[in-house]
């Protein structure tokens, strides 16, 4: 039996990551539109609107049609007042949430980040069960832990079903942060410093597999298996991660 189309609004579609989204979707054949401040992306419907509103939300919700919502916006890392953190990715993500629910949307993808876990002191080897740290890393990754916690408490909550993923640093086509940086660096001669003893890693996920990783996560939210299994299975939460 052939898979009903999905409906997906892409919240922060014109983003590196977001557009990126908006290329898979369409490319497998499902609808796509995109939330945002911004537009950048000109091939897919385009409702202009701050998270922060929830009656923007609503009124894009209702005219896409949208079935799920893929929530990946957020203010870039290194703003000068952190409250624009909160108020985005808490608050606005509070907003996207009572959107979803009070239109009937049935599957919400959040793009978090691994930061949340992160104190300044290395991570190795841990899944998330591993609890949020007592004193957060900074105000962008605190807020991020706090949206996050938001989607993942709506869970169930009036039919609507949450997951959100933790990608570390992302590059590819479109990136102006991770390459920018490098490449920033190697221009101000900062290429002598070095941190650690050379053996330090660092997770990096190529933005395409993201990308896919996001829709893999919106088709097992309502899948047959995620709904026989109260505990995800092994194979759910690699599906979601890879
Ligand atoms: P990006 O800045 O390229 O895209 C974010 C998009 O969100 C932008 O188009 C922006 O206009 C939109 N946006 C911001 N505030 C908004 C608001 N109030 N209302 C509506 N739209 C708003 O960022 P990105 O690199 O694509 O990151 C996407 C997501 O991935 C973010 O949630 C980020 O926290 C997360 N993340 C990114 C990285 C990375 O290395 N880029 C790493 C880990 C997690």
């Amino acid at each position: 039996m052939s898979k009903q189309r999905e409906n997906f609004l892409v919240i922060g579609g014109s983003g590196f990551v977001g557009r990126h989204i908006v290329d898979r979707i369409l490319a497998r054949g499902d609808a796509a539109a995109v939330f945002d401040i911004v537009q950048r992306h000109h091939d897919v419907p385009f409702y202009s609107g701050d998270i922060c509103d929830e009656g923007q939300l609503i009124d894009a919700i209702k005219k896409s049609g949208a079935t799920c919502i893929i929530h990946t916006a957020s203010p870039p890392h290194g703003a000068k007042d952190p409250s624009i953190y909160y108020k985005v990715n808490v608050d606005g993500t509070k907003a996207v949430i009572a959107a979803a629910i009070a239109c009937g949307i049935r599957k919400l993808v959040y793009t978090s980040s691994a930061g949340v876990i992160f104190d300044g002191n290395d991570v190795v080897n841990v899944d998330e069960r591993v609890p949020y740290p007592e004193k957060p890393f900074d105000d962008y990754n605190d807020s991020k832990a706090k949206g996050e916690t938001v989607v993942l408490e709506a869970n169930g909550k009036g039919g609507l079903l949450t997951v959100a993923l933790r990608p570390a640093g992302i590059f590819g086509p479109g990136d102006r942060q991770l390459l920018v940086g490098l490449y920033q660096a190697y221009q101000r001669g900062q290429t002598h410093f070095q941190v650690g003893d050379n053996n330090n890693l660092f997770d990096y996920t190529y933005v395409e597999n993201l990308a896919t990783a996001h829709l893999i996560a919106a088709d097992r939210l309502d899948s047959e298996v995620a709904a026989d299994n109260a505990e995800p299975s092994e194979s759910a939460v690699t599906a979601a991660t890879e």
